[in-house]
């Protein structure tokens, strides 16, 4: 199948039949990697190898720490406040999205968060304009979401804060596209998209940032604790970091992120333009200059033939097409991993469904 969820979602087909092949008996160590000591040769080769296949791909700068953490993105919500504020510091939170919003509610509860912009009110199909946002002269730190998974709008450049570092959650679109990691004090992301298992959360946080955190951060949240032990503080998420690997391995080897990105581009101008010249039977309400390379999401003009629309495609083994539940309609996922061939079989089937039903 072509599998279009939002995460998890769909891996590189070599990555999967090679985890298989390893599955069992690890490179000759007569262990599988679930069968590993976490503080073993065999699993620091592991760890260390994607930690340096990561800072290849996203050249990521001396000066930043690399964390394979877990907890999902959800668990930075709380972990970023907690490690770069007081409870009576000021940060500012751009909320372009459903996530960016449950970041800031998770932060009230640990500082000051301000909300400096808000998209809801045009059901978050915008980015601001960065001259327009008002913000605080005194924040911490000023919060994005890179990408917003739900609704498919995804900065294609980035603010620069007034005052303290710029923190992105960049779950939906980690490893999709080069990024200047040294604009960022710190990236968070699940790996459930691009990279990985779900559960297994990266971090990249400047090293000056870490060793700050509130009195009550529970030991699991302390970025100190876990950087000063390589990640290995306690028993990590070590399949899932073997995955993150494996996929970076990859990734590196498809030539890094520019190419990714190439393909990933060309991937999703193929599905805009036919929503776009569908002349109105398929729409996507996100403004043109911010959509989504990774999430697309779409509507039909008659919404009576959404459910036959993601029927009649999952019969055509194109599965998980259904837009969030918050939102409803349809929302294609077209992660580094999901192949050409299945975003050209997509449209070619939005092509005739239309046929049919206009
Ligand atoms: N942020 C974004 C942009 C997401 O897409 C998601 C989940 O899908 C999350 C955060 C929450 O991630 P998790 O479920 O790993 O906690």
């Amino acid at each position: 199948v072509f599998n279009f969820a939002a995460g998890p979602a769909t891996l590189p087909e070599n990555v999967l039949l090679k985890a298989q092949s390893e599955l069992y008996n690890w490179r000759g160590s007569g262990m599988s990697v679930m069968e590993m000591s976490h503080r073993g040769k065999e699993f620091l080769s592991i760890i260390q190898k994607a930690e340096s296949d990561l800072r290849t791909l996203l050249n990521i700068p001396s000066e930043y720490s690399v964390l394979f953490l877990q907890g999902g993105a959800t668990t930075q919500f709380a972990a970023i406040p907690l490690n770069l504020c007081t409870p009576q510091d000021n940060v500012d939170y751009v909320v372009t999205g459903s996530w960016g919003d449950k970041a800031f509610k998770e932060a009230q509860k640990y500082c000051k968060p301000k909300v400096i912009w808000s998209g809801k009110s045009e059901k978050y199909t915008k980015i601001p304009s960065f001259s327009d946002l008002d913000q605080s002269s005194n924040a911490r730190y000023l919060h994005i979401c890179a990408n917003e998974t739900i609704h498919g709008v995804e900065f294609k450049d980035y603010p620069t804060p007034k005052n303290g570092v710029l923190v992105a959650d960049m779950s939906s679109n980690f490893c999709s596209k080069p990024v200047d990691v040294s604009r960022f004090g710190l990236i968070y992301a699940g790996a459930q998209k691009n990279v990985g298992p779900s559960g297994v959360t990266i971090v990249i946080i400047r090293k000056d940032l870490i060793g700050n955190a509130q009195g009550l951060t529970p030991v699991m949240l302390d970025y100190k604790i876990h950087d000063e032990n390589d990640s290995l503080y306690n028993t990590p998420p070590c399949y899932g970091i073997y995955m993150c690997g494996l996929v970076f391995e990859d990734l590196v080897e498809q030539g890094g992120l520019k190419e990714v990105e190439k393909k990933n581009k060309k991937k999703a101008e193929i599905l805009y333009n036919a929503i776009d010249e569908s002349k109105g039977f398929f729409r996507c309400p996100v403004e043109k200059s911010v959509r989504s390379l990774m999430n697309v999401p779409f509507t039909l003009e008659k919404a009576e033939l959404e459910a036959e629309f993601i029927k009649e495609a999952a019969k055509e083994k194109m599965v998980q097409l259904k837009g969030h539940r918050s939102v409803g309609g349809m929302r294609a996922s077209i992660y580094n991993a999901m192949p050409l061939a299945g975003v050209e079989k997509l449209v070619a089937f939005m092509k005739d469904f239309q046929a049919r039903h206009a």
